[in-house]
């Protein structure tokens, strides 16, 4: 029997299990209604959803954003099982992120037109995520994910898109120019080598020393460990005495170290790029040195270029960012993953969640 959306209805499993923060550091297994999906809409089988250092601060209580109770996760890779009316996507796609989800209480949504939701959230944000075996989102946002990508992949997309974003984006780096990119997590190591695939020379650091070794690894001219070694003498000796083109801050969270360690660094006239989550509203700025030499600085938020040049440059084996995945766990370790990226554990860098193991 086939119900009016394409859905299966016999096949169709009741509860699905995913991972609730309660509250801040409260966190367990939980058994959810697995919604069917509304006209626009669509379910996910989630098949890969990897951890963000946002997740950890949410898990803290220190996300700006996020509310509770919450089941976090919005880097996806998913398999569509079950469509609403009107969606141009098929059971059985393989799609890349969230979309937005419906609130299920505004006029539009109580009149069942959910996809014309007035106040949609932003899964793993704002509503629920993909720390679950599935998910009942607005089908617009999804992107397909090309053949030759693994659901890993597709979901280590995201953090690399907001790589993207900034390095070629908001820094427009070019070819000749030399970098500094703070931090050495996932979003960093990605900036890196994307920093690299537009031809600049790139400088990487982070505090922490296997981060500060996988940059060196995965192709940076210098990786060093800011906490222990002098990150301006080199950075001087590779810039003629000049300071970087540009830095991009990949670090963010609670700490005050690396906006004036990036206007420090950076040339006159030079750029920061900010992509770095923080976890309060203020940093400091070495206000008369940014003055005089006028340098400037500028945010990066999300993804506007969407999927489609990461999974080019992923798909044409120009960046391969199963490089940065170091733990493939199942679904109700998430906690275990959580505590993992707090202590920086078993060389932690990009766990994936994998809900159908
Ligand atoms: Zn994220
Ligand atoms: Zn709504």
């Amino acid at each position: 029997m086939v119900g009016g959306h394409g859905v299966d209805l016999l096949r169709w499993e009741q509860r699905m299990k995913a991972i609730m923060l309660s509250e801040p550091r409260q966190i367990g297994v939980v058994d959810l209604p697995d919604e069917q999906p509304g006209p626009g809409e669509v379910t996910l089988r989630i098949e890969s959803c990897s951890v963000c250092g946002s997740d950890l601060e949410g898990f803290h209580g220190i996300h700006p954003k996020m509310t509770f109770p919450r089941v976090m996760g919005h880097e996806v890779g998913s398999v569509v099982k079950a469509v609403g009316d009107g969606v141009g996507l098929s059971v059985g796609d393989r799609v890349a992120g969230t979309g937005r989800k419906a609130c299920r209480s505004c006029e539009p949504c109580r009149n069942g037109r959910p996809a014309e939701c007035a106040n949609p959230g932003g899964p793993g944000f704002t509503a629920h995520g993909a720390y679950a075996e599935s998910m009942t989102v607005i089908a617009t946002e999804l992107v397909p994910i090309p053949e030759n990508l693994s659901f890993d992949e597709a979901a280590v997309a995201q953090p690399a898109a907001i790589a993207y974003h900034a390095v070629v984006g908001r820094a427009a780096i070019k070819e000749g120019e030399t970098v500094l990119i703070q931090g050495c997590g996932p979003i960093g190591l990605s900036a890196m080598m994307l920093a690299k695939l537009q031809g600049a020379r790139v400088i990487s650091t982070d505090i922490v020393d296997y981060r500060v070794q996988k940059a060196r690894e995965l192709g940076a001219e210098l990786a060093l460990n800011s906490s222990k070694e002098d990150v301006f003498a080199p950075i001087r000796d590779m810039t003629s005495g000049q300071g970087v083109d540009k830095v991009i801050e990949c670090v963010g969270a609670d700490q005050d170290e690396t906006i004036p360690q990036a206007v420090e660094a950076v040339r006159s006239s030079g750029l920061v790029v900010v992509v770095g989550s923080f976890a309060s509203n203020r940093a400091t700025v070495p206000i008369i040195d940014f003055k005089f030499s006028e340098k400037s600085l500028i945010g990066s938020q999300g993804m506007p270029e969407g999927y489609g040049p990461i999974f080019e440059l992923m798909s044409f084996g120009k960046l391969d960012v199963n490089r940065l995945i170091s733990h493939r766990i199942p679904l109700d370790q998430a906690p275990h993953a959580l505590s993992l990226m707090d202590r920086k554990d078993e060389d932690v860098l990009k766990v994936v969640l994998k809900p159908q193991t």
